[in-house]
């Protein structure tokens, strides 16, 4: 082993770049020479590569997004595209390829191993749907931007004596709603993996009120509606006046916490680990504190559950 080189790929999440950093250096402190293919698979297959050196990945810890960019590549899926990719990296004399990103990106990193070419994957995504890792890069960073929103918008809920409806990231999996309906107090928390109809939520309020509680926060991960639809649903059942906010993009972007430079510094030089052990086909991640290592087939063969107990403690929480 003597090059290697390391991409991200999907949606960008802040830490990746601190996870690139990672590679880079590890890989140099071991003698490698490391390669960073711009743009995902897409960059990949036409070639745009460039070695890394120490300095090239200085003053990036700190940054959010990626220095490599990401893309989505639908050639990467065809076995031509693929065939491509590892033309341009045996013509560059690269051995293997560290792949920072979600399951998408691990699908793709799985093909590659499957037709020859060693490849590791490093959990990057805010949404924290990976199984085998406790925590994806991103996550909380993302959660942190989340709770941010959710106090500022509580002053105004709490002046205006107003239910806000707040959308999150999570098309499948719940942790960012869950997390951040935790951490910020939230009355009633809606996540694909247990979902509340529309009249638990409408008890909730009215109980509330009859406490004498007069503003309510309500978070709504995209899986399971928009917020504009269950506001709709809160006033025509329920004659309920809210306040919508979708967060959107902003929970990707920004500086990375100091938990999610730690954990990908902490995964990208395992990965490096790894390929210098002549592994292939894994995926690094964090469990109970400790790195460890998972088969990729694994990985994309299990499901993601969020924490029952946390789901529970919310519910307890939130009366
Ligand atoms: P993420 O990695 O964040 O889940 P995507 O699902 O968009 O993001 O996947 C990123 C890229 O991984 C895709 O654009 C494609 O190039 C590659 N990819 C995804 N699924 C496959 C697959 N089944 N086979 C080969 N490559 C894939």
């Amino acid at each position: 082993m003597k090059r290697i080189g390391v991409l991200t790929s999907g949606g960008d999440a802040p830490g990746m770049n601190a996870a690139i950093r990672a590679v880079v250096r590890k890989g140099i402190y071991h003698g490698l020479e490391v390669y960073g293919i711009y743009q995902g698979y897409a960059g990949l297959i036409e070639g745009k590569m460039e070695k890394l050196e120490l300095g090239s990945v200085g003053d990036i810890i700190h940054r959010g997004g990626t220095m490599l960019y990401s893309a989505r590549c639908e050639a990467f899926k065809t076995e031509e595209g693929r065939k491509q990719a590892i033309e341009q990296l045996k013509k560059h004399e690269i051995d293997a390829l560290v792949v920072i990103g979600g399951d998408g990106s691990f699908r793709g990193a799985l093909k590659l191993c499957e037709e020859g070419f060693p490849a590791v994957g490093v959990p990057g995504t805010i949404d924290n749907d990976i199984p085998g890792t406790d925590f994806t890069i991103g996550f909380d960073t993302a959660l942190n931007t989340i709770i941010d929103a959710i106090d500022k918008i509580r002053d105004t809920a709490t002046s205006h004596e107003r239910t806000f409806i707040i959308e999150v990231m999570g098309r499948d999996a719940g942790d960012l709603a869950l997390w951040s309906g935790l951490a910020g107090g939230a009355e009633s928390i809606l996540i694909p993996e247990s979902p509340q109809d529309i009249d638990q939520i409408i008890e909730r309020i009215e109980q509330g009120r009859a406490r004498g509680k007069r503003h309510s926060i309500i978070i709504v991960a995209e899986g399971v509606s928009t917020a504009g639809d269950v506001a709709r649903r809160l006033k025509e059942k329920a004659s309920i006046e809210t306040r919508v906010t979708v967060l959107g993009h902003i929970q990707r972007g920004g500086q990375p916490t100091a938990f999610d430079r730690v954990l990908a510094s902490r995964l990208g030089a395992k990965a490096v680990d790894l390929l210098l052990n002549g592994e292939s086909g894994k995926m690094v991640g964090i469990r109970n504190n400790q790195i460890v290592v998972n088969d990729i087939r694994d990985v994309l063969t299990d499901r993601h559950n969020v924490e029952e107990s946390l789901v529970q403690l919310a519910r307890e929480l939130s009366i």
